[in-house]
């Protein structure tokens, strides 16, 4: 008898072409992110092995000691907040920054991204519930931040946002959607282990895997 294994990330990888299909998308149209904060190496190694290239992280210095060493050929994304005083590691680490929300963290990457020859392909986080304790701009103000931010020369790619608990998240991700559609932008990462289905039918081209993924986080 045959035993075939098949991997969380090949199954994740199939709900995520039938979620796309379903939506009348292209499944290479979604890219998983690897959430691989709070992980052992034993966590991530296989998932690695599978040529899985794009991982995402929360705590620069954390990503850091993870993958300074073997980050070749893959492609880091920071999906946390970033403090302004670790700007300068996030602009040498990171291939994508996710969590530009303020005007403040903005300049900073200007100024640092011209120091170092080397701009990170950057999303706004928009705060699409309005809680006061998360991180992202406000919806009504998002627009006049990305003006500025063009004015700044950063490259926004995309949208970033994280839905509130507890709530059915597709009106948030309808939401991010028609932001970034009024303001020309494409890409949306949107959607973790408990709806990236349903943010892949709002138009997600990223969803952020962790759980779901590697398996409950280790603190
Ligand atoms: C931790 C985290 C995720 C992954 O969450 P899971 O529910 O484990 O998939 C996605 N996005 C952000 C911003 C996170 O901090």
């Amino acid at each position: 008898m045959t035993d075939i294994q098949i991997s969380p990330r090949q199954t994740i990888l199939t709900r995520m072409a039938s979620a796309a299909r379903t939506a009348g998308r292209s499944p290479e149209d979604v890219a998983l992110v690897a959430v691989s904060k709070q992980q052992p190496w034993e966590a991530i190694a296989p998932v690695l092995a599978e040529r899985q290239l794009i991982f995402g992280e929360n705590r620069v210095q954390e990503a850091q000691e993870r993958w300074a060493d073997r980050r070749e050929g893959l492609e880091l994304r920071l999906i946390g907040p970033l403090q302004t005083n670790k700007v300068r590691d996030a602009v040498a680490l990171f291939d994508v920054i996710e969590t530009l929300d303020r005007p403040k963290l903005a300049k900073a990457l200007a100024e640092e991204a011209a120091r170092q020859g080397r701009m990170p392909r950057l999303y706004v986080q928009v705060n699409t519930g309005e809680e006061p304790q998360k991180a992202g701009v406000s919806p009504t103000l998002a627009d006049g931040f990305i003006a500025e931010c063009r004015a700044l020369g950063l490259p926004i790619e995309g949208l970033m946002a994280i839905p509130p608990e507890g709530v059915p998240p597709g009106m948030h991700f309808a939401l991010l959607a028609k932001i970034a559609a009024r303001n020309g932008l494409t890409k949306l990462s949107m959607g973790m282990s408990g709806d990236f289905e349903t943010a892949i039918a709002h138009g997600a081209t990223s969803v952020r895997v962790g759980s779901a993924l590697f398996g409950a986080r280790t603190y």
